[in-house]
């Protein structure tokens, strides 16, 4: 259980100062030169030993993410790009370090960038987040009146530079090589990995993409140091993580707590509970829309972690929890992923642009139970052409929460189609 001294979200709520004075007062930009000034390598190994990994979804490393950057420049400029494009639904979680706590991403920016040998960054914001978009213009405009970006940031010795760029409100924006795309101009279509940006990314350039969060605990960790933050969680799964709940918990809230933490002590501790008590909770999806849903039995003592979340057949993702309790439509809910899917996919590739549609035309058909048993086992079959088969992870997300659904709830899928088909033959037999 995390302690509010360990919190390095101190504003998630923004009850202080956003401004830079407030931001100051709760300890940022204190010391930024020095830990910039123990070079590039201290850093990245420094961030190594802290075992974060991405924040954003997929859990990748961040040290060794910034390990794959070149040493030295080849020529190219290095680039530091913040995907603050946060889209997947339940997620809400960088929105409040945006509004609230806006330099602890800045000075993140900064020292990341250095490491990276890196002089400009952008952030890429989602098109939906205006009021985000105003804090954090004001706090990068407050930090290059008071120095600590552009010549020689934070009296460094590093020039640099930071951009806000503001996306459109399309989803696959937020894919790390669709982004780059459209930050270059053009439509936002993923390509094809690798190269992996390091090698070729913006402008064909090295460049790191990093989520929000992963960037904002950066200066917290090199000043409280690695230890510290491995101290919190599992082996492997470190750190302190903000977690999103939504759904029929009494108290749906942002929060930041330990990694690792239960389920159960997460729901009790800071949402109330389940709206109608634990054995009306029907089903969880952890980590945001696209990794599988679990069933509430399975989920009570599960451990909120990267690995752990895997032997319940799902997934951390974002740490957006969202609950579902036994009112849900659950067939209908996952439905509603699918056409969100549909819709989004940005149709370059073939199994995500028809899959997406076969899938969602199914579900639509098995929400008002008027399918064929068998189909329940062709719909999974789909999904598995689709996973793996596709140029990026969207085809994957639009596959994952059918599969989850399948193998959870296959019982209540039979129960509507024998219900639906019954209720037909009814109908039938009284005309
Ligand atoms: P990924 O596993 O392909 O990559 C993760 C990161 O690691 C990327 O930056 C990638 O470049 C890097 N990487 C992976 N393998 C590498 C290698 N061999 N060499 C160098 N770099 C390597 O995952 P992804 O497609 O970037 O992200 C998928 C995740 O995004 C999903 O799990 C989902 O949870 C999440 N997601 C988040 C949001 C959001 O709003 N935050 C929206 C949609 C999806
Ligand atoms: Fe586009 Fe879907 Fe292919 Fe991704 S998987 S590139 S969203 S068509």
């Amino acid at each position: 259980m995390l302690q509010d001294k360990d919190r390095i979200f101190t504003n998630l709520y923004g009850m202080h100062e956003r401004t830079l004075a407030g931001a100051r007062t709760r300890g940022h930009w204190d010391g930024t030169a020095k830990i910039i000034q123990n070079g590039r390598d201290w850093v990245i190994d420094q961030m190594k030993a802290s075992g974060l990994r991405g924040r954003g979804g997929a859990g990748f490393p961040t040290g060794l993410k910034w390990s794959f950057m070149p040493k030295e420049s080849d020529g190219r400029p290095a680039y530091l790009v913040i995907n603050a494009d946060e889209s997947e639904p339940g997620t809400c979680k960088d929105r409040e370090i945006m509004r609230h706590d806006p330099h602890t991403l800045i000075e993140g920016a900064l020292i990341a960038s250095f490491a990276m040998n890196a002089h400009t960054c952008y952030i890429y914001i989602r098109g939906e987040y205006i009021r985000e978009r105003e804090a954090l213009q004001n706090a990068i405009d407050e930090a290059y009146d008071a120095g600590l970006l552009g010549k020689n940031a934070a009296g460094s010795g590093w020039d640099f530079d930071l951009f806000l760029h503001h996306g459109a409100g399309a989803y696959i924006c937020g894919e790390e090589t669709a982004l780059l795309e459209s930050l270059e101009g053009k439509k936002g279509m993923p390509r094809m990995k690798p190269p992996f940006p390091a090698g070729a990314g913006l402008y064909g350039c090295p460049t790191t993409v990093n989520n929000v969060e992963s960037i904002a605990v950066v200066p917290t960790i090199l000043r409280r140091g690695p230890e510290w933050f491995s101290s919190f969680g599992r082996p492997n799964n470190a750190g302190t993580k903000i977690f999103g709940i939504s759904g029929h918990v009494n108290n749906p809230c942002v929060v930041e707590e330990a990694m690792s933490i239960s389920f159960e002590e997460l729901i009790e501790k800071h949402c109330g509970g389940i709206r109608g008590g634990w054995d009306n909770l029907l089903a969880v999806i952890p980590g945001g829309s696209s990794v599988p849903c679990v069933r509430g039995e399975n989920m009570k003592d599960a451990v909120m972690d990267f690995d752990a979340l895997r032997e319940v057949g799902s997934s951390l993702g974002t740490a957006a929890v969202i609950v579902m309790d036994k009112q849900t439509d659950i067939i209908k809910a996952i439905w509603r992923l699918s056409k969100f899917y549909k819709h989004e996919s940005c149709g370059q590739c073939t199994p995500c642009r028809e899959g997406t549609g076969w899938m969602m035309r199914v579900m639509d058909r098995l929400v008002r139970g008027e399918a064929e048993l068998e189909e329940i086992d062709m719909l999974f079959d789909v999904t598995k052409q689709v996973e793996g088969h596709t140029i990026c992870a969207l085809g994957d997300a639009a596959a994952w929460p059918i599969q989850g659904l399948i193998r959870n709830f296959r019982e209540e899928i039979e129960d509507r189609i024998k219900a639906n088909k019954t209720g037909r033959m009814g109908a039938m037999a009284a005309e």
